[in-house]
């Protein structure tokens, strides 16, 4: 496993391995490395060549400082993690060899509207600078795949977005949501959750599967609400549960779209957790 940290390097190692023919597959991370990351690290392994993982905590996604401060940081045992799954390439930058002074890195697209709905909407530009980072890192990885994972619905959409609207040739590879053996969505925020409140959130995903066995059954408007309620019994604080279709994430009333999703952010104590579950 190579370890870069400067922009130089990675890139001269990269045309080298172009050059050979070889393919590379991208997954971007902000460390705090679990087995969801890995599923992305597997999954780009059987798809590529390559495989190149970063890992960069981004100060411009953060709206909240707290959460920025707090972040998990465990850079050894990551680069163990990742040794382990025999990744070839990780990246490691500073935020100077990201955002280099001087440098405008703004990435002016139009996103339809979709970076300013539900994690947009409680995490005001957000997705700006999501979309700045992962603009950034594609120009000094330029892969021919990127891996992203489900549990980030909106994330992975508006990347997918803007890949199109770019005309960026790399193709978006979506990987399903890993879960514990409880079914809490893994989650590099979930070593925050104290013993009580990672019990709690199970309510989450517990309350997605139900929706998605009883949708057909019953009015969307009650399944909603009767799943908030649940939530809140629970003592986590939910700032939206809806069911969406999956292009747009524009509300439904009815589950008559080609693609439907249930999405759920909630607070856990101080702990923010988002998940979600493809009903069709
Ligand atoms: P993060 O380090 O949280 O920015 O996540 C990096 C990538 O891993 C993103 O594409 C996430 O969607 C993905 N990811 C995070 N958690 C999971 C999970 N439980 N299962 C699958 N992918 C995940």
């Amino acid at each position: 496993m190579q370890v870069f940290v400067t922009e130089k390097a990675l890139k001269n190692r990269i045309s080298f391995l172009k050059k050979k023919g070889l393919s590379i597959g991208f997954v971007p991370t902000m460390g705090a490395l679990h087995a969801g990351h890995m599923q992305l690290i597997k999954a780009s392994k059987r798809k590529c060549d390559i495989t190149v993982c970063s890992v960069f905590v981004n100060p411009t996604q953060f709206n909240n400082k707290e959460d920025l401060i707090k972040y998990p940081r465990t850079i050894e045992k990551d680069k163990q993690m990742l040794k382990e799954n025999d990744v070839d390439i990780v990246f490691f930058p500073t935020k100077e060899v990201i955002y280099p002074e001087g440098m405008d890195l703004n990435v002016d697209i139009d996103l339809e509207g979709l970076d300013e709905l539900w994690e947009g909407e409680f995490r005001p530009g957000h997705f700006k600078g999501v979309v700045q980072v992962v603009k950034r890192l594609l120009d000094l990885v330029s892969p021919e795949y990127l891996f992203m994972g489900q549990k980030d619905f909106q994330q992975f959409t508006i990347v997918n977005m803007m890949l199109k609207k770019m005309q960026i040739d790399t193709e978006l590879v979506v990987v399903p949501i890993h879960r514990e053996k409880s079914g809490l969505a893994m989650s590099s925020r979930n070593v925050r959750l104290t013993v009580e409140y990672r019990r709690k959130a199970l309510v989450l995903s517990r309350m997605l599967k139900y929706v998605k066995n009883n949708y057909s059954f019953e009015n969307i408007n009650s399944l909603e609400d009767y799943v908030l309620k649940q939530i809140k019994k629970e003592g986590l604080r939910p700032e939206y549960f809806k069911i969406v279709e999956g292009k747009y994430l524009k509300e439904v009333s009815s589950v008559n779209e080609d693609s439907v999703i249930a999405i759920v952010a909630a607070w856990a104590g101080k702990i923010r957790l988002i998940d979600n579950i493809i009903i069709k």
